[in-house]
This record gives C-alpha cells, sequence and structure tokens, in this order.
C-alpha cells in the first residue's frame, strides 16, 4: 500500500532554486539523503543517517521503512521533480478547496479555476466569489493539502501530518537564498 508523500518546495511557485546540484550537496552535507537508490536513476535518493531528526514524525515510534525490501514494498526515499518551465499544481485524496488571501473563505468550484490557471499560470488571476480579491491561484492556502510550484522534493511514502520537516532542514533547503521552503502532503487515491 502507497500511503502518499510530504513534498518539500519553495514558498514562491515561480521560483526555482539556481544551483540544484547545491542544494542536494547542502542535503547530503546534513545527512538528510545518502546515495541514489540504483546508479542510473538520478532522480530517488536513499534517505540519510539524520533522516529521523531532521523531520519530526508525529505519535510515539513510528516505524519507517528506509531501504528497499526483497518484495519490492513501497519504502521512504527521496524522489526529485521537476524543474518544470511553468508551475504544476499537485493534488491528492486529501486536499480540499483552498482559502482567499484577503477574506480567508473556502474557493468554491476550485478544480475548474485550477485547469483554467493552468494553461497561462503567470498571467491568470481568480476572483473570489466572496469579497472579489483577484488573486492567481498559486498563491492559495491549501493549508497544505494541496500546492503548486516548479521544483519538489518528494520523500516518498509519508502520510498525511505524519512527519513535519524541522526548521534546520528548511534551513538547508533554503541556502543562501531569500526564497523560503514551505511543505504540504498528498495522499494516493
Ligand atoms: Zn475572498
Amino acid at each position: 500500500m502507497h500511503t502518499g508523500r510530504l513534498v518539500l518546495t519553495p514558498e514562491d511557485a515561480f521560483y526555482v532554486p539556481a544551483d540544484i546540484a547545491a542544494l542536494l550537496a547542502r542535503l547530503r552535507d546534513i545527512d538528510f539523503i545518502g546515495a541514489h537508490i540504483l546508479p542510473e536513476n538520478e532522480a530517488d535518493y536513499l534517505l540519510g543517517e539524520r533522516f529521523m531528526q531532521l523531520v519530526t514524525f508525529m505519535g510515539c515510534s513510528p516505524y519507517i521503512q528506509l531501504k528497499p525490501t526483497e518484495d519490492n514494498q513501497p519504502f521512504c526515499h527521496l524522489k526529485i521533480d521537476g524543474p518544470y518551465t511553468d508551475p504544476v499544481f499537485l493534488a491528492g485524496k486529501n486536499s480540499n478547496a483552498p482559502n482567499c488571501k484577503a477574506c480567508r473563505k473556502r474557493i468554491p468550484q476550485w478544480e475548474a479555476l485550477i485547469r483554467a490557471w493552468s494553461k497561462q499560470p503567470k498571467r491568470y488571476r481568480a476572483t473570489c466569489p466572496h469579497c472579489g480579491n483577484l488573486q492567481n491561484p498559486a498563491t492559495y492556502n491549501w493549508r497544505q493539502a494541496a500546492g503548486t510550484g516548479r521544483f519538489f522534493l518528494f520523500v516518498e511514502n509519508i502520510f498525511p501530518q505524519e512527519a513535519q520537516p524541522s526548521k534546520a532542514l528548511l534551513k538547508a533547503l533554503q541556502g543562501d537564498d531569500d526564497k523560503a521552503w514551505c511543505y504540504f502532503y498528498i495522499q494516493d487515491d
């Protein structure tokens, strides 16, 4: 059974770190990631020795499978997704209506809005039916149950809210950039 993933991405949905190799080197330095799972696949990494310190698990003594199993069960690892030319929207069965930035009320018919947004993500503005605020849906508050971005790190096989990135991890992701990172959860169908 595959439960879903923790997604790490810059808060600014239009931003991609300039030096992704340097970002991955920082994650190796703090032992958040280890070696590639398979030498021929550059997108997938084993999690490192300090993964369990850099992510805070809710609940007591979780059992986290960090190594591939002989019977090919899903296990916790890091997957790189992107960079994409334009922001993409990620959602799962845990996602629901986002909140307007101005009045904080829920935006109805958000699936149709996102379809329209994805055709011109930079320029598209949606009108809030409650307060008339014009907002790019990339900046909606999805309450960590969906999100947009051009570059993602997936921590695979994490259940929504099961694990939160520590401040130290978010700082390492940001490096010397002025763009902070955020996170959300996607639960597979
Ligand atoms: Zn509003």
